[in-house]
């Protein structure tokens, strides 16, 4: 058995859900379970629309209608205009209408989930109709009932035992019957409320069956031809690896290389499971494979570029030295506020965080802060981590840039710099 996950620029238009199923009726006569995103860029636009609905701004019918569009055009292009999927879409965004006409009572991270979700929703929908119209046996399933988190919304935290014992229990039988098409990143709690996982926590949804189902692969397909060195929108140049070791995917993706979400490789690596990374324009290519082992000589350094970056200075009120006391006081208020550390550097009488800027977040982590120390940021900066480094490579991706903060391991070189 094996876990196909799909992205959403791999379902961004009809030719690539077409595309999808001239890859997965390859597969037809094994057992699949594929895992889709939203289409192309859905989830951005759902985002925009929660925040429209929760300050309740003027523009919400006008996002609303855009994403709707998007949807139906792609599906004129796919289907006749008889086809079922059309009343399946429409009662999908029903769901939607019904909460956009009343006013805001909830969280925003609440109303997030409940809203953003509906991408994948709408996305899985049609993939399974246009693979049943290819005569493929598909199923379409909802993952939020197997998928188990506590209500941490926009960061559902998985309960384990509970989402596997489903898992194990429902999927291989319906495995027998065809293969299965489900949502990625979203999550259900007890009371039925839907979660999601983390952006681009589809990966994580295909890592997360495969190690309960001991599948034999997961592939993930991307619009490039494995994991490179560095993002090719960036750098000419960039080479492939034929192989990785889940360590340093997993080192990757800690420093913010997009390719996978950074919590895919564990529950992989925990199973002994390989995670293939390739092309969905050229699925034959071998693209890359994560897994145990690999033989990797790093020729050119690995370079990963994180935007929308904030560094952040803290000083005590009183001029006293950082202690510990005051490390863990910091620690926690970023945990509070679901703001993750990129770097962290201390000297006597300062604190230097670098973090990504998230603007529902930043303000109120900035006032907490602002109660007990003094602080100083500058936003806009960009993080480059090398792994694998030469001396002359940080000089050549730094010569007329102004570095603010660096921070030089053995293997791994940080720098913090004004926007590239
Ligand atoms: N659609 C979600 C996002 O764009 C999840 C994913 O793509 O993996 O964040
Ligand atoms: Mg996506």
């Amino acid at each position: 058995m094996q876990v196909f996950k799909f992205g959403g620029a791999s379902v961004k238009d009809a030719a690539g859900v077409s595309n999808l199923a001239h890859i997965v009726k390859q597969f037809a006569h094994e057992q699949l379970i594929v895992v889709v995103s939203a289409m192309g860029k859905t989830t951005n636009g759902l985002e925009k629309l929660a925040k429209a609905y929760f300050y309740q701004t003027d523009n919400i019918q006008e996002l609303y209608e855009e994403i709707k569009q998007y949807h139906f055009s792609i599906m004129h292009e796919l289907f006749d205009s008889s086809s079922p999927v059309f009343d399946e879409i429409a009662n999908t965004f029903v769901e939607i209408d019904w909460m956009l006409e009343d006013e805001p009572q909830d969280s925003f991270d609440f109303i997030y989930d409940q809203l953003v979700s509906i991408g994948e929703l709408l996305s899985t929908r049609i993939v399974n109709a246009y693979l049943q119209q290819a005569g493929i046996a598909s199923q379409w399933l909802d993952i939020r009932g197997y998928i188990h988190t506590d209500n941490s919304y926009r960061e559902g935290v998985v309960d384990w035992d509970k989402t596997c014992q489903v898992i194990q229990k429902d999927i291989p039988a319906l495995l027998q019957k065809g293969l299965v098409v489900t949502q990625g990143f979203l999550g259900g709690t007890s009371e039925n409320f839907t979660t999601t996982l983390g952006r681009e926590g589809s990966d994580y949804t295909a890592s997360i069956i495969a190690s309960c189902l001991q599948a034999e692969s997961v592939t993930t397909w991307k619009d490039v031809s494995g994991v490179l060195n560095a993002d090719p929108k960036l750098f000419a140049d960039t080479i492939k690896f034929d192989s990785l070791s889940y360590n340093e995917a997993m080192e990757m993706t800690y420093y913010g290389a997009t390719v996978i979400h950074p919590k895919t490789i564990k529950p992989l690596q925990n199973t002994g499971i390989p995670l293939l990374v390739k092309p969905f324009n050229n699925p034959d290519a071998p693209g890359t494979i994560i897994s145990e082992v690999s033989v990797q000589q790093y020729d050119k350094p690995i370079i990963i570029v994180k935007r929308n970056q904030v560094l952040l200075s803290i000083a005590a009120k009183d001029h006293s030295f950082i202690s510990e006391n005051h490390l863990s006081f910091v620690y926690n208020l970023f945990a509070k506020n679901q703001v993750k550390i990129n770097v962290l550097q201390t000297s006597a009488l300062s604190l230097s965080v670098c973090f990504d800027y998230q603007d529902m977040r930043f303000e109120p982590l900035l006032q907490q802060l602002t109660t007990s120390f003094k602080v100083k940021y500058n936003q806009h900066l960009t993080l480059l981590t090398l792994r694998h480094y030469q001396p002359n490579t940080i000089h050549e991706l730094t010569s007329g840039k102004t570095v603010l903060l660096e921070q030089l391991s053995r293997n791994t070189a940080q720098l913090v710099m004004i926007e590239m």
